[in-house]
């Protein structure tokens, strides 16, 4: 595969806007349209981030090496890079094909991102992470690729304190409180077995 252009756009264009991302929530609950924008204008800024070029590219070929191209065609899906994203690494908008991925959380662990891209992939075709997702994610594994059912840490650190996994899906609900009777009656929503509890380092 080439990367054509290499993608050293950013480096030789200082703009004179270093903290337009900072803007003071001056839109709150803003159209999605506007937010789209932001995301993109913002996307040059991270600079040890791939581009969205690159990320179309990625895009097609984890589509032809892992998915037998059943995805729908790169020019057909949005990928977006979103500084606003602080509660996970990446998110799939399944009917709409929008994969947005989070700049704080790959800025912080820029070698996931083609990880993520490929769990947020899995999810245009399944919506949830139940037994289908997860027969995805053997597939992909099986044929050399790297993938995860969940990323390492929020992008932005929350008080969690207790983790509850699903035993049969591995679905990981997190909480700030420990669940009654340490979580021996919860159930998982999807598959409605029980969880196993652990608690989580500070
Ligand atoms: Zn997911
Ligand atoms: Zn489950």
């Amino acid at each position: 595969m080439s990367s054509g252009g290499r993608g050293e756009g950013a480096a030789g264009n200082k703009q004179e806007q270093p903290e337009a991302a900072q803007r003071s929530g001056a839109t709150a609950g803003t159209a999605a349209g506007a937010a789209a924008e932001d995301v993109r204008a913002e996307a040059g800024q991270a600079a040890r981030l791939p581009s969205l070029d690159e990320l179309y590219q990625r895009y097609e070929r984890f589509n032809r090496l892992y998915f037998e191209n059943l995805l729908p065609r790169a020019d057909d899906v949005t990928i977006e890079w979103s500084r606003r994203m602080t509660s996970a690494a990446g998110r799939c908008y399944t009917k709409r094909r929008i994969i947005r991925l989070s700049t704080h959380y790959h800025e912080k662990f820029p070698e996931e991102v083609d990880q993520t891209l490929l769990h947020e992939m899995i999810h245009l075709l399944v919506p949830n992470h139940g037994p289908l997702f997860h027969l995805w994610l053997r597939r992909i594994r099986e044929r050399g690729g790297v993938v995860q059912r969940y990323s390492r840490e929020r992008a932005t650190p929350a008080k969690y304190r207790w983790e509850y996994t699903c035993r049969r899906c591995g679905a990981v609900r997190r909480t700030q409180r420990r669940l009654a009777h340490g979580g021996k009656y919860h159930r998982c929503r999807q598959c409605r077995v029980g969880v196993t509890e652990k608690r989580l380092e500070p």
